[in-house]
């Protein structure tokens, strides 16, 4: 076990973990970052990223390019790093501690920035399309579809809202989903059906994808019937987008530990969390937007308050 008591414990090592780690280590706090895989998270996987404020390549990046500077950023600063995958804490102490499978950590305060993690849509092929027609983003991707046709898949709140949104970009769209009708409110029905690029086929499942480099072949099977049908892309496009609203989830560690609100941590305007001490910041927390520069944003206010939760306690 590492007895060394930190200031912060971030936990996680992506934008928001980064971001959180740069600014407490630059104001002299003592920093460890716990992070089980590769820096990053979610946007380390990402091909092409435009919509980070100030990067460096205005025509798109790769999200390993843009975090490798957080990073060093966090090294310069002084933080220490662990590669560990935490499994449990027990926060009811000053001291906070958070168990992973190689050891024990402790410190004054602590950060979770564990992110969320995009269901899959479940059909075969899937991995094959991720950033070659499959996206799980309406706001980071939406872009990269303007004039094209667009599929959706999801029938909930969450996937009626983003397919209004994708509509601004799409030639047309259309929501596939299971279930045989919307599960959204009856004023969320009405704005999609008076939207006229939007169209919605229920009781279908999507089954498998294809295409030579990029989507262009979607296989869907109706759930009643079972047949299947192909869609194809028009010719002239070539491909078109697929977006998969099922849902996300968080790790399910801090259920009971913390306040927790559709699986995501409930946190004030300061990141702080029910329990005095712990912070949450990113994809983890209940905010109205995932992105990289909302993390990061969350990450630097968490860690500044880390600081200031600290003098209280001395
Ligand atoms: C395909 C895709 C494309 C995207 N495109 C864009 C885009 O173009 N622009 C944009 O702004 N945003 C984009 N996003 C969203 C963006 O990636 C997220 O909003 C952002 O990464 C959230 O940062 P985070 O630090 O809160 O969480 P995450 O990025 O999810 O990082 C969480 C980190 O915590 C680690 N972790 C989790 N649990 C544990 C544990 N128990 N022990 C140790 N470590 C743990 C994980 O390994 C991970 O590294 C995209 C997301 C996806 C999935």
């Amino acid at each position: 076990m590492d007895s060394k008591i930190y200031d912060v414990m971030i936990l996680g090592g992506g934008p928001a973990g980064l971001a959180a780690g740069l600014y407490a280590g630059r104001s002299k706090l003592s920093v460890l970052i716990i992070e089980k895989g590769i820096d990053g998270g979610q946007i380390a996987i990402t091909h092409d990223i435009e919509n980070y404020p100030g990067q460096p390549k205005v025509d798109g990046m790769s999200g390993q390019e843009l975090v490798a500077p957080m990073t060093a950023q966090c090294k310069k600063f002084g933080c220490e790093r662990v590669s560990d995958t935490i499994t449990a804490c027990d926060f009811s102490g000053t001291i906070k501690k958070l168990i992973g499978s190689k050891g024990e950590y402790l410190a004054k305060s602590v950060i979770v920035c564990t992110g969320a993690m995009t269901r899959s849509i479940g059909c075969k092929n899937e991995a094959k399309y991720v950033g070659k027609g499959v996206s799980y983003c309406a706001v980071c991707d939406a872009n990269f579809f303007e004039d094209f046709e667009i599929y959706v898949v999801g029938g909930n709140g969450i996937a009626a809202e983003e397919s209004l949104y994708l509509s601004k970009y799409a030639r047309k769209l259309t929501m596939l989903h299971k279930g045989s009708s919307l599960a959204v409110t009856p004023a969320m029905k009405q704005e999609i059906e008076e939207n006229p690029k939007i169209n919605v086929m229920c009781d279908v499942v999507v089954e498998d994808l294809g295409g030579d480099e990029l989507l262009s072949e979607i296989v869907i099977r109706n759930v009643k019937t079972g047949e299947l049908t192909t869609l194809t892309a028009d010719e002239e496009d070539g491909f078109f987008g697929l977006f998969g609203f099922t849902g996300k989830k968080t790790t399910g560690m801090f259920d009971g530990i913390l306040d927790m609100e559709g699986g995501y941590i409930k946190t004030n305007e300061k990141m702080e969390t029910n329990v005095p001490g712990v912070y949450a910041a990113g994809d983890v927390r209940v905010t109205p937007l995932r992105q990289v520069v909302t993390a990061c944003a969350d990450g630097a206010i968490a860690a500044m308050q880390c600081g200031k939760y600290i003098n209280t306690i001395k």
